[in-house]
């Protein structure tokens, strides 16, 4: 397709950027920061065209593409850029070594990695291409980044854009799909960072393998629900739903699937049918506060999903083009095609069950998930949720709200990835630490001990 990056230029490319983190331009800090304010102008003075191209792309509404890509991503990169002293700054091991070992200066140096790569998805293409980027920028990285070909309007813009803001001699946009990234694949890099599916992980994980790259993989899978019998099942729906109306549900953190006692199952869908009918007083569809599907294959997926359930339909299920309703289907059990793969889109099943116990345990039989949403304000049942159970993150009453705190890691554990990231945490995955000691000369005499010939004063230590 026109418009991507060609196969010849790949290596180039890569030999480039490799020549300039040799040349050592990324580290000084005011290189660094100026390179941050750069994208954090390049957002805002481009934030319309950015938000038509995102728009085009997903369907998603204007307002959900201001409030969860352009606001945060200008205001973290602005974070990173008065961050920079305090990040990059030497640890100091004298106040811990031993007495005898104070005078040799040990330090841990904050290291760049070097050259590296950056593969993102559609879903949210801008915050997650450029939260990895400010990362690597604060690192003192050079970087590759390639943005998902699905979202083709926002690659576009991006690439477009970036070279009027960005040292292009160290930061450079490849446009492509699977041969593109596939041949970027082959070349070795310090360290990739990969946001998407799994299965794409796993390619990622071994083509970095093969180079001894370190990688960090932002997966999905299917965040559950659970609420308790305490919990008020009204505020419960309101928040899950919204959760899941999100991006029209395509986001990795979207709530999967709700775990209720059986009892409490049809006050649940009746407080969800009162809010969807709140939200959308016209249907869904018709409504400019709801996205739609980002393409034909991935609304296809959706609709054979929706087709396999034995469950019955209670709101929604009204699917055509690129729309589909916001959907519930209660009664969803073991083994249902709802519950086989991340949904990724907005369809959500509720799994009726005895009590906290087998929720607990139907959580435990599957993989670990990127989070878990646990409606239960009593802290004994929060504490036995917390203990019993493994997730990348654990929210509380509420959906999404986890991304809401800057200051808080993001990432997955065992199939919903590995790697943290966000501020702090993505400047980490970019560095190193570079352990240092300057041994002084004159303890040279204390040194002797250490030199052969050994004799019976040294076997006598
Ligand atoms: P996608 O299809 O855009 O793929 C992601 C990237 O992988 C793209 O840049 C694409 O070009 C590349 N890719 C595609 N085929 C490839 C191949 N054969 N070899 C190498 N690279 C290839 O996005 P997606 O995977 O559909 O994204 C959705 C998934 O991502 C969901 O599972 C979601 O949960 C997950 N996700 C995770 C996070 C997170 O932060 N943990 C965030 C967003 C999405």
């Amino acid at each position: 397709m026109t418009g991507y990056t060609s196969l010849e230029d790949i290596p180039k490319i890569r030999e480039e950027l490799r020549t300039t983190f040799r040349s050592g331009v990324t580290k000084p800090l005011a290189y660094r920061r100026h390179q941050l304010l750069q994208v954090a102008r390049m957002v805002q003075e481009n934030a319309e065209v950015f938000v038509d191209a995102i728009v085009a792309d997903v369907g998603r509404p204007r307002h959900e593409v201001y409030f969860t890509e352009i606001g945060p991503t200008i205001e973290r990169f602005i974070i990173c850029a008065n961050k920079l002293e305090e990040w990059t700054a030497p640890e100091d091991f004298e106040g811990v070594v031993p007495d005898w070992q104070k005078s040799w200066k040990p330090k841990v140096y904050k290291a760049a990695k070097g050259n590296v790569l950056i593969i993102a998805p559609w879903n949210y293409p801008l915050i997650l291409s450029l939260q990895p980027l400010y990362g690597a920028i604060s690192a003192g990285c050079t970087a590759v980044l390639k943005p998902s070909e699905i979202s083709a309007n926002y690659a576009a813009t991006l690439a477009r854009l970036a070279p009027k803001y960005l040292d292009q001699s160290a930061y450079r946009v490849v446009l492509g799909g699977v041969s593109e990234i596939t041949r970027v694949l082959e070349l070795q890099w310090d360290y990739i960072f990969y946001t998407g599916n799994g299965k794409i992980g796993r390619i990622i994980a071994a083509a970095a393998a093969k180079h001894l790259t370190p990688a960090t993989l932002e997966l999905g899978g299917k965040s559950p629900v659970f609420i308790d019998d305490e919990f008020d099942v009204d505020l419960a729906a309101k928040r899950v739903l919204w959760g899941k109306i999100n991006n029209a549900g395509q986001i990795c953190v979207a709530p999967d699937y709700v775990l209720i006692s059986k009892h409490r199952q049809d006050a649940f869908v009746q407080a969800l049918k009162k809010h969807y009918a709140e939200f959308y007083p016209d249907g869904a569809l018709k409504s400019d506060s709801y996205g739609r599907i980002v393409n034909e294959t991935h609304h296809a997926r959706l609709v054979n999903v929706l087709k396999g359930t034995k469950g019955t339909i209670v709101v929604g299920g009204k699917a055509e083009g690129r729309e589909f309703e916001p959907t519930v289907v209660k009664d969803v059990k073991s083994g249902d095609s709802l519950l086989d793969e991340e949904i990724f889109g907005p369809i959500l099943p509720i799994v009726p069950v005895e009590n906290l116990t087998e929720a607990i345990n139907f959580l435990n039989e599957r993989d670990h998930p990127l989070v878990i949403y646990a409606f239960s304000t009593n802290e004994q049942t929060q504490q036995f949720i917390r203990e019993n159970t493994t997730s990348g993150g654990l929210v509380f009453n509420d959906t999404f709200q986890q991304l809401a705190v800057n200051e808080l890691p993001f990432g997955g554990v065992g199939e919903s990835g590995y790697g943290r990231q966000v501020l702090r945490y993505s400047f980490d995955l970019f560095s190193y630490g570079r352990s240092s000691v300057e041994i002084p000369t004159a303890i040279e005499p204390m040194l002797a001990i250490r030199y052969p010939p050994y004799t019976k004063e040294h076997t006598d230590i």
